[in-house]
């Protein structure tokens, strides 16, 4: 009894429920498209990450496909814990949904690389058991050695010497316990590559030279990333890769690998490096890269897609052609050049736009985006709760959160808040700016502070009073104060005193605002309304008397 259950013991770890999706031979091609985001969890979410995955996401939208969601976990020494979670949440920020991949499972799970690990085994072996590859038993101090060797010769890599050892001696170097990696026998012969769906036949060629017998599988039995990737690619049945130009060299070695393995490749297509204004590369040292930061920093989800779509993509080329996009009008019919949402980035991204030059990021251009994208949401029809309702809701729960305002009743006033909105949109850059910008309305000015005082001391003190008690007795009345009439009681200020038009609306934004700056005095006087308007004038009358 014994004896059988012994015999009965699992050889391997079982893998029920492990999928890996079916490679079984298509009767036809593939008609859909499959495209995957494949980062690697080692820590936040760059803009170029985010880029290439908004590319994959616009393309896979564009032609009625899929996009996946795979994480590349590989390098156990790079993890950094609650890298994944930090991903999906900026996904989920960003709108970007995926059809397959971790957290929402599909047919070719799993999705975590480090859950495939058999898979991976096994097509090592098969690469050994077709003499397409080999265990290498080099110590590292061996390879230095190779290494320098061949330095010495103005050659790079590895020899290769483990090509030549026999089945005997691998057998027995395995059967003590000597660690080994597994190479890929490299080709010798150039080979001629389909072309790169944005760098053309340009792409880097680095075969021919019979030393990069790349390594697929580490002495600790995990694959390296381009097997993995390769494995991947095949039997999650992806038809085009969209990925970064720091992998364009590896694609020789993908090509080898899909030959070796008798499959037909994707199409494979790298999108230009991100760098600074002055043609640098993008890191951490120069600038913000995390996505995080900028959600954090209250950027609109929708601008920061609009504005990485246009890193890499030549949406000028699109409009040449005809198409009309990229122009959104406002409310008074000007064009807002660039400004997409993200339904209008899938109507007008095509691949033939990608451009291989390389894409700056400039900050400013982020900020005009996200100017204009707040501008559109407030302004598009039928926008339900993305348009100027929910903006409106948001600024709101931002003057309740506002320590300065705790005091003020009038942000409770829904229609107050309102105007108060629509009046200041216009001058911020994101919205999270606008309660602090905005406190003016809501708190009655103190005019015994240093910007009132400073204000008070290049205005002489006859042109305040005159200017001043002319509008007080202009607004005197009752009824809605209409822009038209702030305006009409200001002109008639203008027409009937001896001032400089400067020294009258400096005494009128004194007295209402206690600010230099700001909209013009007769849309302040429009969004105060009449009595708060008059109580201000009267307030600041009395702070010169
Ligand atoms: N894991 C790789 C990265 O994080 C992905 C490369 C690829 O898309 O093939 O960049």
């Amino acid at each position: 009894m014994r004896a059988s259950l012994r015999r009965i013991q699992p050889a391997r770890l079982p893998t029920w429920g492990v999928r890996y999706c079916s490679t079984a031979p298509k009767a036809a091609p593939e008609p859909e498209a499959r495209l995957r985001f494949a980062p690697s969890p080692t820590g936040f979410l760059h803009l170029g990450g985010l880029r290439t995955a908004l590319f994959n996401y616009l393309l896979a939208k564009k032609w009625d496909g899929k996009i996946l969601l795979r994480i590349e976990d590989t390098d156990q020494s790079r993890l950094v814990p609650g890298a994944v979670d930090a991903l999906r949440r900026t996904f989920d920020w960003a709108g970007i949904e995926y059809d397959e991949g971790v957290g929402i499972g599909g047919s070719c799970g799993p999705y975590v690389q480090s859950e495939r690990l058999d898979l991976y085994r096994e097509h090592a072996q098969k690469l050994i058991d077709t003499d397409n590859a080999y265990e290498c038993f080099c110590t590292p101090d061996e390879l230095a050695a190779i290494r320098l060797s061949l330095a010495k010769r103005g050659r790079l890599g590895y020899d290769g010497r483990c090509r030549h050892l026999s089945r005997d001696d691998v057998r027995a170097r395995k059967e003590a316990g000597h660690p080994y990696t597994i190479r890929f026998k490299s080709k010798q012969e150039k080979e001629t590559l389909p072309d790169d769906l944005v760098f053309g036949p340009a792409q880097p060629n680095v075969t021919g030279t019979g030393a990069d017998d790349f390594i697929m599988m580490k002495t600790d039995g995990w694959p390296t990333y381009h097997l993995a990737s390769v494995v991947d690619d095949h039997h999650m049945r992806i038809s085009h890769v969209l990925r970064g130009e720091e992998w364009l060299p590896s694609v020789t070695k993908h090509h080898q690998l899909y030959r070796a393995f008798g499959w037909s490749p994707p199409a494979f297509a790298h999108l230009p490096l991100l760098v600074n204004a002055d043609g640098t590369k993008l890191s951490k040292r120069t600038g913000d890269v995390h996505v995080e930061q900028y959600a954090e920093k209250g950027y609109e989800p929708e601008a920061m897609l609009n504005f990485l779509a246009l890193l890499g993509w030549d949406y000028h080329g699109a409009r040449r052609h005809g198409n009309e996009v990229g122009v959104t009008k406002t409310k008074d019919g000007k064009e807002l050049d660039e400004v997409f949402s993200l339904s209008e980035l899938v109507d007008a991204f095509d691949i033939g736009g990608i451009t291989h030059r390389r894409a700056a990021v400039s900050m400013s251009k982020l900020d005009y985006i996200n100017k204009m994208t707040l501008r559109r949401k407030a302004t598009a029809p039928g926008a339900g709760e993305e348009g100027h309702a929910a903006l409106v809701a948001r600024f709101h729960a931002g003057l309740r959160a506002e320590p300065s305002l705790a005091a003020s009743a009038l942000v409770e006033d829904e229609a107050y808040v309102e105007r108060v909105f629509d009046m200041e949109l216009e001058r911020i850059t994101r919205l999270n700016e606008m309660p602090g910008a905005s406190a003016f309305y809501f708190l009655d000015p103190d005019y015994y502070t240093d910007g009132p005082k400073a204000m008070l001391a290049k205005i002489k003190r006859d042109a305040y009073v005159d200017a001043v008690s002319a509008v007080i007795k202009a607004l005197e009345g009752d009824g809605e104060l209409t822009p038209e009439a702030a305006w009409d009681a200001i002109h008639a200020a203008f027409a009937s005193l001896p001032y400089k038009k400067k020294d009258i609306t400096m005494s009128l934004r004194h007295a209402l605002t206690g600010r230099a700056q700001g909209p013009t005095v007769a849309e302040i006087l429009s969004v105060l309304g009449r009595e708060r308007s008059l109580a201000r004038l009267r307030g600041g009358l009395a702070s010169v008397e």
